[in-house]
């Protein structure tokens, strides 16, 4: 069974990914690896530079504050590489649940696939059950703003991109991380209520 792990910034969906890697499961962070697969993915290069230009692996490096200041301008664009990026990233995670190490060594046949924009990117297609973990906003904040040294302004900035509560309201299962019950009770929480 492949279960999506969402929710918004600062909900706490690393945490929880790296506790259920620690019980066992097979956690796909979808954020790293489709970082991965735009510095190495022959095929998905080849349509970034066809999209951006050659500069945008500039000696060999992705250039990610000049796409995301491209992207940021330009709507459409943004929709094009996440076109590009989308389905490779589908692409891979099919490939990775049904090829040896993840195949047959996931605990009780559970995968899990982790993104904040599960839903945006259609990665809830591939879902057997989509698992959003929620926190207060207050909360959320503070965690980010001392996870990543950052500020508040840009902080709210990146929350604001997200649509959270349009994903909760689609989850099959809420968990609430708003730092009550240990992190280890939310994950046999989450893994009762997928077997329930
Ligand atoms: P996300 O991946 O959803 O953006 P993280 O899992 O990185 O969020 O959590 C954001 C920050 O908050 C991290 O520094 C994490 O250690 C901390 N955090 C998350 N959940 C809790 C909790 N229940 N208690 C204390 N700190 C938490």
């Amino acid at each position: 069974m492949i279960i999506g792990l969402t929710g918004g910034i600062g909900s706490g969906k690393s945490v929880i990914s790296n506790q259920l890697r620690q019980m066992g499961y097979s956690v796909y962070d979808t954020d790293s690896e489709a970082k991965r697969l735009i510095m190495e993915d022959v095929h998905v290069r080849e349509q970034i530079t066809d999209l951006f230009g050659p500069n945008v692996y500039k000696d060999g490096v992705y250039q990610t504050a000049l796409v995301a200041k491209q992207v940021f301008a330009d709507k459409s664009l943004l929709a094009q590489l996440n076109a590009i990026v989308h389905p490779a990233v589908k692409a891979d995670i099919l490939q990775r649940f049904t090829s040896p190490p993840f195949r047959g060594e996931s605990e009780g046949g559970l995968f899990f696939i982790e993104c904040a924009i599960l839903y945006q990117a259609g990665l809830d297609q591939l879902c057997d059950k989509v698992v959003a973990v929620t926190a207060p906003e207050d909360i959320r904040l503070e965690r980010v703003i001392a996870r990543d040294q950052s500020d508040i302004h840009k902080v709210r900035a990146r929350m604001r991109i997200q649509d959270t509560e349009q994903d909760i309201r689609r989850a099959d299962i809420v968990i609430n991380n708003d730092g009550g019950p240990p992190i280890t009770t939310l994950c046999q929480e989450i893994v009762q209520k997928i077997k329930g």
